[in-house]
C-alpha cells in the first residue's frame, strides 16, 4: 500500500510553478512561494492604490479622480511580479497566468459581494495583438469567466488607435494619449467588471469606465492581477 501511495504521489503532484522544487499545495505553487507572493493587504478600495491605514480612499479618489467603482488586486507589482508579467507578454509565459489567474479567482471569492454580469478584457490594437500573437488581458478574462460562469465579451470593447505605449509617458500625458482609443458596440448590463493584467496609473480603466458608463453600466469594477506601489512608478 506504501508502494502504491508514493507512485501516487510522483505521478500526480504537480510541482510549483515558481520555484519547481517543492509540490504545488495553494493555486499550483507551494506553500513557502505562496507566503512570499508581494500580497496587497490594504488598498484604497476605489484604485487599489496600496496603503498603510485601514480601507479609506486615497487622496486622488477622494477628489472622484476615476470613473471606475471598486477596483480588486490581490498583488503588489513587485518581484516577482514585475518580472512574471513582462514575461507573459514579451516571453510567451503564458502558462504563469494559469495559477495567476487562480490567485485572482481565490481573492474575488473572499472579496466579491455582488459579481458583476459580464467581463471585459482591455483591449489592444489589432496591430499590436497580431505582433504579440495574443492578449493577455484576454486569456485572463476567458479563465476568470469559465471559473466563476459569469459571461465576457471581448468584441464589444475595441482599441481603434494606436498611440505611444503608456509605459514611456508620465501620468497626465498618458490620460490625453488615451483620448478616442477605443471604441464600444452594443448594449451593455448595469454591472461590469473590467479585466487587465495590471493597473499603473489607473488612466486606462478610467478612459474605458467612461465609455461603458456612457453606454449604459452603472457599476464598473477593475479586476486586475497586481497593482503598481505608486502611481507614477513607470
Ligand atoms: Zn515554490
Ligand atoms: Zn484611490
Amino acid at each position: 500500500m506504501i508502494f502504491n501511495k508514493v507512485n501516487y504521489s510522483l505521478f500526480f503532484n504537480q510541482q510549483c510553478s515558481l520555484c519547481q522544487l517543492q509540490p504545488a499545495e495553494i493555486s499550483g505553487l507551494c506553500e513557502d512561494c505562496h507566503a512570499d507572493l508581494p500580497w496587497l493587504l490594504l488598498g484604497c478600495p476605489i484604485c487599489g492604490l496600496p496603503r498603510s491605514s485601514p480601507d479609506q480612499p486615497c487622496s486622488l479618489c477622494q477628489q472622484k479622480s476615476f470613473k471606475f467603482d471598486r477596483t480588486e488586486a490581490p498583488l503588489e507589482y513587485r518581484f516577482p511580479i514585475n518580472s512574471l508579467l513582462p514575461g507573459i507578454k514579451y516571453q510567451r509565459r503564458i502558462q504563469a497566468l494559469g495559477w495567476l489567474a487562480e490567485l485572482l479567482v481565490h481573492h474575488l471569492q473572499d472579496r466579491c459581494e455582488t459579481w458583476p454580469d459580464l467581463l471585459i478584457p482591455v483591449p489592444m490594437h489589432p496591430i499590436d495583438e497580431a505582433l504579440r500573437g495574443f492578449n493577455q488581458a484576454e486569456l485572463l478574462a476567458e479563465r476568470l469567466s469559465r471559473k466563476l460562469q459569469i459571461r465576457c465579451h471581448s468584441g464589444q470593447l475595441r482599441k481603434v488607435h494606436r498611440r505611444a505605449k503608456q509605459m514611456t509617458l508620465h501620468a497626465a500625458a498618458r490620460r490625453s494619449n488615451l483620448k478616442g482609443a477605443f471604441s464600444i458596440h452594443g448594449e451593455l448590463p448595469k454591472s461590469v467588471a473590467l479585466i487587465d493584467d495590471i493597473m499603473t496609473t489607473g488612466a486606462t480603466a478610467d478612459e474605458i469606465a467612461a465609455l461603458l458608463k456612457n453606454q449604459g453600466a452603472s457599476q464598473v469594477q477593475v479586476w486586475v492581477l497586481a497593482r503598481t506601489p505608486e502611481p507614477d512608478r513607470d
